[in-house]
C-alpha cells in the first residue's frame, strides 16, 4: 500500500477499490506533484455501481419514504458537510488549485444545494387543477429511478452537488462520475452520505476515466436519467449514448459568455465583474465573461482600470490567503489554455497584458487580448482560461448581434445604468442565463442551462423538479 491518499469508489455503503484493483494517480497542479491515488473504475465496477444503485432505489426505503424524513436525511447530510468545511476545501484547493478561500465558498455553496433541494421536495408536492366539468386534476411527482450524474473538474464539489441533492432529494438514487483531474472531494462527500445514514446505493460514487466509468453509466439500460457537466463535444457523446435506452438527458456544456459595458455603466462595478467573470477560477468557468464588449465612449478609461485590476489580482500558491489567482487544474488543461495564446499574434491580435507564464508553472497569468479578428480562435472556441478577448462597439444594436453570434448561449451579463436598456437588451440576449450590473449570483428556484452548443434542458427549483421525476396526471370524477 502506497503512502498516498487513496480515494476509493463508495458503491453500495463502503468504500471500495476497483475489482481489478486498478488505481490512477491523482496531481496537485500547483506542486506538480501527485499526492493521491484513485479507484480506476472499469465497466465492470460501473455495472456493480448500478446494481447498487437499481437495488436501492426498487426494494430499498429511499424512495418510499416520507418527504420529511428524506428532506432531514439530506440536511443531516448537510450539517456534516458544514462540519468539514475546510477538510473538503482542502481537497479541492489540492486537487486543482482553486484558491482556498473560493474552495471554501464553494463548499458553502453545495451545502446550500442540499438544504435548497431537501426543503424543495418536502414543499413542492404538487399541483391542482379543478375542473369546470365536474372532475378534479391533481399531479404527482415521483422519482425517476436511477440517476447517472457526470460532474467535471473546474467546480469539483459544487458541480457534484448541484445535480447530487435534487436527484436523492427527489427520491432517486444516484451515481457520480467525477472527472478523473478531481476525485477527491466527491469521495469525502459519499463517505460522509455513509456516515450521515443513507441507505447503500443512495449515493454511489464511481471514480476513473470519462470512458470507460463514464460511458459505461449512460449507456446501461438500468439508469433512468443521465445529468451532465463538461464540453458540447462529450456532450454529444453521452446524449448519443443515453438515446440508446431512451434517458433522459440534462446537459449543462460549454459557453463563451459575452459582457457588454454601455456607456453609462457604474465603472467601479463593471470593472469589479468584468475581473471576477474571466479571472475567478482562472477563468476556469463555463458561464466566464470571455468576450467583453466595451462602448467606445468610455473604451479608453475603462480599459486602463481593467488592465490595472487584472493585474493586481495575487497570483500564487491557491493555499496563501492572499492569492486571487493561481495555476491551471492540469498540465493538459494549460498545453490547451496556452496554445490559445499563442494563436493570438499570429492571428492579429494584441496580447495587452499577461501571457503563458515562464516560471514553469501550469500558470497562464489573467490574460487581456485585442485587436482579434472576430473568426479568431481565441474569440470564436471555448477556452475555458483566464483569457478576455476585448471588442469596442458603438451602438446597442450592434453589441446584440455581436453576443449573440455564437453557437453558445449559456450566458451573458450587461452593464447599464438606464433601466430601459437593462430590460431591453437582456430580452434579446440569446443565453440562458442574463445577469444585469453582477455575475455569478444564483437562486437556486430560477432555470439554469444554455442554448446551442450550451447545452439541452434546464435545472434549478420546479425545472429539476421536472428533470428528476416522473410526473403523474390524476383524473378524478366529482359529479355523478
Ligand atoms: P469533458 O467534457 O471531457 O469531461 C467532463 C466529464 O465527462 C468528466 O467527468 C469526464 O471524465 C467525463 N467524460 C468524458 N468522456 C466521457 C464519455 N464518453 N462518457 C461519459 N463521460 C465522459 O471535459 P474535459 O475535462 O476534457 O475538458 C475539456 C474542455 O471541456 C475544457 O477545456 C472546457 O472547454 C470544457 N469544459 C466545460 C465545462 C463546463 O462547466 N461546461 C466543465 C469542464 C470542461 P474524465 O475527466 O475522466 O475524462
Amino acid at each position: 500500500m502506497s503512502e498516498l491518499d487513496f480515494f476509493g469508489h463508495i458503491i453500495d455503503g463502503a468504500e471500495v477499490e476497483s475489482v481489478d484493483g486498478g488505481r490512477f494517480d491523482v496531481w496537485n497542479p500547483w506542486t506538480q506533484e501527485v499526492w493521491a491515488q484513485a479507484a480506476l473504475g472499469s465497466a465492470e465496477d460501473a455495472s456493480r455501481a448500478i446494481a447498487s444503485s437499481r437495488k436501492a432505489f426498487d426494494d430499498g426505503p429511499w424512495p418510499r419514504m416520507g418527504r420529511v424524513e428524506r428532506a432531514n436525511a439530506i440536511h443531516k447530510l448537510a450539517d456534516l458537510m458544514e462540519a468539514r468545511v475546510d477538510d473538503l476545501a482542502r481537497l479541492d484547493t489540492t486537487n486543482m488549485a482553486k484558491p482556498f478561500a473560493q474552495a471554501k465558498h464553494d463548499v458553502a455553496r453545495s451545502v446550500w444545494n442540499f438544504r435548497f433541494f431537501a426543503d424543495h421536495q418536502r414543499d413542492n408536492v404538487g399541483e391542482v387543477y379543478p375542473m369546470d366539468s365536474g372532475h378534479h386534476s391533481y399531479s404527482e411527482f415521483g422519482p425517476a429511478g436511477v440517476v447517472a450524474a457526470i460532474s467535471p473538474w473546474n467546480f469539483p464539489l459544487m458541480m457534484a452537488s448541484w445535480k447530487i441533492a435534487p436527484a436523492i432529494a427527489w427520491g432517486n438514487t444516484c451515481i457520480i462520475k467525477p472527472s478523473e483531474d478531481t476525485p477527491a472531494s466527491v469521495t469525502l462527500l459519499g463517505r460522509l452520505a455513509l456516515e450521515a445514514g443513507l441507505p447503500p446505493g443512495v449515493l454511489n460514487v464511481l471514480n476513473g476515466h470519462g470512458a470507460p466509468a463514464g460511458s459505461s453509466l449512460t449507456g446501461d439500460d438500468r439508469v433512468d436519467r443521465v445529468t451532465f457537466t463538461g464540453s458540447s463535444v462529450t456532450g454529444k457523446h453521452v446524449m448519443a449514448s443515453a438515446a440508446t435506452h431512451l434517458a433522459p438527458v440534462s446537459l449543462e456544456l460549454g459557453g463563451k459568455g459575452a459582457n457588454i459595458v454601455f456607456g453609462d455603466a457604474d465603472l467601479d462595478n463593471a470593472v469589479y465583474w468584468a475581473v471576477e467573470a474571466i479571472f475567478r477560477n482562472s477563468g476556469q468557468i463555463c458561464l466566464a465573461g470571455s468576450r467583453l464588449f466595451v462602448q467606445a465612449g468610455i473604451w479608453d478609461e475603462f480599459m486602463d482600470r481593467f488592465k490595472g485590476a487584472a493585474e493586481a489580482l495575487t497570483i500564487g500558491d491557491p493555499f496563501d490567503p492572499a492569492t486571487r489567482f493561481s495555476a491551471l487544474a492540469s498540465r493538459k488543461h494549460f498545453d490547451k489554455v496556452a496554445s490559445y495564446v499563442e494563436s493570438v499574434e499570429l492571428e492579429g491580435g494584441k496580447i495587452l497584458t499577461g501571457g503563458v507564464d515562464d516560471s514553469g508553472k501550469w500558470l497562464v497569468r489573467p490574460t487581456i487580448i485585442a485587436d482579434l479578428p472576430l473568426t479568431g480562435r481565441a474569440y470564436c472556441e471555448e477556452i475555458f482560461g483566464p483569457v478576455c478577448v476585448v471588442n469596442k462597439f458603438e451602438s446597442e444594436g450592434e453589441v446584440v448581434r455581436l453576443a449573440n453570434d455564437t453557437r453558445y448561449g449559456l450566458n451573458a451579463m450587461l452593464f447599464t445604468e438606464n433601466l430601459s436598456r437593462a430590460h431591453r437588451v437582456a430580452s434579446k440576449l440569446r443565453a440562458g442565463t442574463v445577469w444585469v450590473n453582477c455575475f455569478f449570483i444564483r437562486d437556486l428556484r430560477t432555470p439554469f442551462g444554455g442554448v446551442g452548443d450550451s447545452g439541452v434542458g434546464r435545472e434549478g427549483g420546479n425545472f429539476s423538479r421536472e428533470f428528476f421525476t416522473e410526473p403523474k396526471a390524476i383524473v378524478m370524477q366529482i359529479d355523478r
